[in-house]
């Protein structure tokens, strides 16, 4: 049963209770499920029912997972995975066959541009980049092997914002499956499926778990494409576990109202920092400075958690500010209740060289906040001391 709101949903979707009539979805922590004859389990196994046969396959935890992010982001089905980089090589392992061609942003996690340039390239798999803020850069790029058009929006950590609805177009002229991974925004923000996504990715270890709790990444989209992500994910094995399925199907119960206030007080953070004289520059996207900010009012309902911010005098500049800060934590998660700050230039990005790290639109003093649940006057008092000593 589904319902016209997402904050129904995101509570009414449950497993079936069992004959305890438990209101809460308890955890089923089994690794496999029973038959009652040979006639039923020959029938689970040819798929003539939906039956949990194992938990590498399907777990009544997951699969409540899945359907609630299925139903947030209007999608057709899904698959949840281990950690989000496991659904994101998932994804493509899937889909490409050796000789394919991925068109992505510059722009996309770390991880995931290392799958691009140092793993697919054995299976030949190549991938071409194009400038996130420059989306005249991708038509060039597709070739008759090119499968894919990737990107992210917002992105990490420079929060650009790309045009959803113009990837949707050109993928769809080109004959491209169109994936986004759209864990900065949560569904809540932003359903890229609306404008012609085929597929979406969700790191879940972020705000959907929204607690840094546990790791988890899901897929959903187009049915016939997530058969082929669910047969190779059920034979190689990068399931999520039923445990990590039941907190994260317990934080979507409340993913409207954290992500409501999350970005009201990013917001406010970001208005703070802009008339700051130790601030040179602050990109959030629904601050009218942010140059795609048409874009991120169009496409996305709030402006999200995460805010970059150069600070005055670069890289010991953004260094000696983190040193300052006495409550918010430096730490390589995102989207928790804790606001968290990092350093891209002094660690994410420190391998790349300084021309490498601004072509990944990194400067010096750049510095990433992921705006928590805590007071707002506790952490805007946080960042202006830390940034006056
Ligand atoms: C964190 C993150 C991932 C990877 O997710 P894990 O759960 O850490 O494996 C992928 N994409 C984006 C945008 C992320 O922020």
């Amino acid at each position: 049963m589904s319902y016209d709101n997402f904050e129904t949903n995101a509570i009414r979707t449950q497993t079936e209770s069992s004959h305890y009539k438990e209101h809460s979805t308890p955890l089923y922590l089994t690794s496999s499920f029973v038959f009652d004859d040979a006639e039923e389990m020959r029938a689970s196994f040819s798929e003539e029912n939906d039956r949990n046969i194992y938990s590498r396959f399907s777990n009544p935890n997951t699969k409540e997972f899945i359907e609630k992010v299925v139903q947030m982001e209007g999608a057709e089905a899904g698959y949840a995975f281990a950690t989000g980089m496991a659904a994101v090589f998932s994804t493509f392992a899937a889909l490409l066959i050796s000789g394919d061609h991925i068109v992505s942003a510059r722009s996309v996690f770390g991880s995931t541009h290392t799958l691009f340039i140092k793993y697919f390239p054995k299976w030949n798999i190549e991938t071409s980049y194009f400038d996130i803020n420059n989306p005249d850069e991708i038509a060039p790029l597709i070739k008759p092997s090119t499968k894919i058009l990737y990107a992210e929006s917002p992105t990490n950590p420079g929060v650009d914002i790309i045009d959803l609805e113009l990837l949707g177009k050109i993928a769809k002229k080109h004959n491209l499956l169109l994936v986004i991974d759209n864990c900065f925004a949560t569904p809540y923000i932003q359903q890229p499926i609306k404008f012609g996504a085929d597929l979406v990715i969700h790191s879940a270890t972020k705000l959907m778990d929204g607690q840094g709790r546990v790791l988890g990444g899901v897929v959903v989209g187009k049915s016939e494409l997530i058969r082929e992500i669910y047969l190779f994910s059920r034979n190689t094995g990068p399931a999520l576990s039923p445990f990590n399925a039941w907190v994260l199907s317990k934080s979507l119960e409340t993913l409207a109202v954290r992500v409501e206030k999350h970005c009201e007080n990013a917001l406010k953070v970001a208005e703070f920092l802009e008339s700051h004289r130790n601030i040179e520059r602050v990109k959030y996207p629904f601050l009218p400075s942010h140059p795609q900010y048409d874009i991120a009012k169009k496409q996305m309902k709030l402006g999200g958690n995460i805010i970059a911010v150069e600070v005055k005098g670069g890289l010991e500049a953004g260094k000696n500010f983190l040193n300052a800060l006495k409550m918010c934590s430096l730490s390589a998660n995102l989207g928790d209740t804790r606001t968290i700050i990092t350093h891209p230039a002094s660690t994410t990005h420190s391998k790349l060289s300084a021309e490498e790290q601004l072509s990944a639109g990194i400067t010096p003093g750049l510095v990433r906040i992921s705006v928590g649940l805590e007071h707002i006057s506790d952490i805007i008092q946080d960042i202006n001391d830390a940034l006056m000593r």
